[in-house]
């Protein structure tokens, strides 16, 4: 069975779908690897490292393409689909990031061209899929820069110093919103020395808040039915939002750094910061506003940009993870390794639909939509 790796066509990205060191393992399972040339050189694995671990280097992405059974890159939907499509062949599998609740749109021209989908997004949150599962990969990496991009635009420096000019208070940073990427964010602020809180709507957050030394913060005001069977946050309704927003005003007011991270899949970001609180907060304050490509938490947030309103600098990264090429393609590579290890069998994709997770991630096959909450979605 022959495997695609494709130069990414989404522009500057910087990662690759696998590393030579998953080449490795797939082509000891048996299977083909071919890489197009110069696939992984941003992330700085270049093609006689992938040659010495046992792939082919295809010249361009046709030749690349050519009888590959599986097509691996990082961004299956939008601009970037419609661009490979017409490079695919019935029949071809695509194993990439689709966003398919926010945009099931993408499933349903796979479909139409005969191409079976497989998205990453729909890895369930279950122990056996937590090493095939890119979302808890990429959040790793965005909690940890997104401490690090808000101490770099920080007016303060985030630990305590005693020098002989004085001494230097910690800064405070207040983390919102503790999944993977919020938890990553408070234990890299810490370990830098600030002062960090936290705050999430799941009740059991406040564990793994303490759990690397960050103080939860603690609201009056109860959520009811957090969290989704699927291990997902549940969308609040307007009135809970709005009671959040003031009730977190007063803690605003008090950081230097906030970082936001909530998120609900296949829906527009809960505003958390509005522009009446940023009025209060201090001036010089930062926002890293990990939410910005789906809304932002923050209601003055620009997706890719950096903007400063009431003199509070606001960052509203995009693609975040490439900015970490090299970890960042290891950890994708490795849970595409570990995904195609269980889909792969005898030289073919085995579809086994018993198995919960190559059910849920499948989302086209053999011209038809196949996953129910999708075909929901397209109605
Ligand atoms: P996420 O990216 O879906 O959302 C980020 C966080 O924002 C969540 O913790 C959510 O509760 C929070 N949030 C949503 N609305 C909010 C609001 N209005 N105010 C404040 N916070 C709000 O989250 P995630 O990183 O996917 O993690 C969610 C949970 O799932 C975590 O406990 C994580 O450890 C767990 N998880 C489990 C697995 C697995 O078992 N395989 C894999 C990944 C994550």
């Amino acid at each position: 069975m022959k495997i695609a790796v494709i130069k990414e066509i989404y522009p500057g990205e910087t990662r690759v779908a696998l590393i030579p060191a998953n080449v490795s393992k797939l082509t000891q399972a048996g299977l083909t690897i071919a890489v197009e040339r110069g696939a992984g050189e941003a992330a700085g694995f270049d093609d006689e490292r992938y040659v010495e671990a046992g792939a082919v280097i295809a010249a361009d992405r046709t030749e690349a393409l050519k009888d590959a059974e599986v097509v691996l890159t990082h961004h299956g939907r939008g601009d970037e689909l419609d661009a490979l499509l017409p490079h695919l062949t019935r029949g071809q599998t695509l194993v990439a990031m689709m966003d398919p609740l926010a945009g099931p749109q993408a499933a349903q021209k796979l479909a139409d061209a005969g191409i079976n989908g497989v998205a990453l997004e729909l890895v369930p949150r279950i122990t056996r899929a937590q090493a095939m599962d890119v979302l808890s990969s990429n959040a790793t990496i965005a909690g940890y820069k997104a401490a690090l991009l808000g101490a770099t635009h920080s007016h303060q420096l985030f630990p305590m110093m005693m020098t002989a000019a004085g001494t230097l208070k910690p800064a405070r940073v207040f983390i919102m919103g503790v999944g993977v990427a919020g938890l990553q964010a408070c234990a890299t602020a810490k370990r830098l020395g600030a002062v960090v809180e936290a705050y999430d709507i799941r009740p059991a957050a406040r564990e793994q808040i303490l759990s690397v030394g960050a103080r939860p913060v603690e609201l009056n005001i109860e959520a009811e039915d957090t969290e989704t069977s699927g291990g997902y946050a549940k969308e609040q309704s307007a009135e809970f939002i709005a009671k959040q927003q003031q009730a977190m005003a007063d803690v605003l007011a008090q950081q230097d750094v906030v970082i936001t991270t909530a998120a609900i899949p296949g829906r527009k970001a809960p505003v958390l910061i509005t522009e009446a609180q940023l009025m209060q907060m201090k001036p010089g304050a930062v926002i890293i506003d990990l939410a910005a490509e789906t809304g932002g938490n923050c209601e003055l947030t620009e997706a890719g940009q950096t903007v400063i309103h009431h003199g509070v600098t606001i960052i509203g990264p995009k693609n975040f993870a490439a900015t970490v090429p090299n970890h960042a393609s290891q950890m994708f590579g490795t849970n595409l390794t570990n995904l195609l290890m269980l889909m792969a069998k005898e030289g073919k994709i085995n579809w086994d639909f018993e198995d919960e997770i190559i059910r849920d991630v499948t989302v086209s096959k053999d011209g038809e939509v196949v996953n129910p909450r999708l075909r929901e979605l397209l109605g």
